[in-house]
């Protein structure tokens, strides 16, 4: 399938990705379980046994696997434009623009956040939500993937304790990192994370020289000051609405609080991105880059106490 694995496509902690073709033709993405993976076993079962049951348009198709204990493989749709996070990257020629970026985020929402929170039981965490896991078809739609991680909730209370370590440095609720809570508000927190990325083309742990800062620690003090020009990717020109701009910007700050009860369901984050795409196709008043500073009013409707920056503890990892 994988022509004697010739391309690699990707790699992760399960292993290698690889390029291949069904029979038919049909283009396919095969990840093989690396020997090396610790973890591996017990992701593939995850994955295999999640994406068997749940499908959406927006999540990533499983089409086969392997299970020879000495091959374990799975097979899934070919996504022709790879994860969001090099789509991201500072050196892409094609630069994704705002509508394609709020088009992204929405699929997201749709895809797994809305239809695992609300439409599955017993609910399902994906644990490790990140732009590397945001897959991008021909046309530019998203779709989520890599369930190794996901814990289905076996009761139905909202609360999980878990003493598994899971998830990305950056993308961890605050909440996980201190206390092992997981529930389906960790999953509105790396969601928010997300968004950030998309609004500012930076990554959740922004690198300068030796140091690390955290996307929030790097966007709130501009978002205090009203200066949307500074925080949006500077790669779209200012080809963007001020009022969607700002829009994007306030879900994504309701989506951080560090604590998880003050951050809104999935099910309300997506008729909000979607009146965020409205106000950025609404033609006419065309408020854009460079006359669009907001009034205090706004900044002060961010509680941005809530977000209590200063005590989100490092991540585990
Ligand atoms: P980790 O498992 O360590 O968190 P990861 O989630 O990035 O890392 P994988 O899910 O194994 O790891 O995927 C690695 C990369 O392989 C993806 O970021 C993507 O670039 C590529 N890839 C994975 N699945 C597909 C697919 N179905 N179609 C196209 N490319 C894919």
């Amino acid at each position: 399938m994988t022509s004697y694995f010739q391309t690699i496509i990707g790699g992760g902690s399960f292993g290698k990705v690889y390029f291949g073709r069904l029979e038919d033709g049909t283009r396919v993405a095969v990840k093989v379980l690396s020997r090396r993976s610790k973890q591996g076993h017990k992701e593939f079962q995850a994955e295999e046994k999640l994406l068997k049951v749940v499908h959406h348009r927006n999540l990533v198709t499983l089409i086969g696997y392997s299970d020879d204990p000495e091959n374990l493989a799975l097979i899934y749709e070919y996504m022709s434009n790879g994860n969001l996070r090099e789509h991201l990257l500072a050196d892409r020629l094609h630069i994704l623009s705002w509508p394609e970026r709020l088009q992204i985020a929405i699929d997201a929402t749709h895809g797994r956040l809305k239809y695992l929170h609300s439409g599955c039981m017993p609910a399902i965490i994906h644990r490790d939500f990140k732009t590397a896991n945001i897959l991008l078809d021909e046309n530019m739609r998203a779709k989520i993937s890599d369930f190794g991680l996901s814990r289905a909730f076996a009761t139905l209370h909202d609360t999980h304790i878990s003493t598994t370590p899971g998830g990305t440095p950056g993308y961890l609720d605050p909440e996980f990192s201190s206390f092992g809570n997981l529930n389906q508000k960790s999953d509105v927190y790396s969601f928010g994370i997300v968004l950030f990325e998309l609004i500012t083309g930076r990554p959740a742990l922004i690198k300068d020289g030796g140091k690390l800062t955290h996307i929030l620690q790097w966007a709130l003090p501009l978002i205090e000051r009203g200066d949307i020009e500074s925080i949006m990717d500077p790669r779209l020109n200012g080809e963007f609405k001020a009022a969607s701009a700002w829009k994007a910007v306030e879900i994504a700050m309701s989506c951080v609080p560090a604590l998880a009860s003050h951050r809104p369901d999935m099910s309300h984050v997506l008729p909000e991105m979607k009146g965020c795409m409205v106000l950025e196709s609404t033609p006419g008043d065309s408020q854009r880059m460079g006359t669009s500073k907001r009034s205090n009013s706004f900044k002060t409707s961010f509680q941005t106490s809530s977000l209590n920056l200063g005590m989100v503890p490092p991540d585990p990892r």
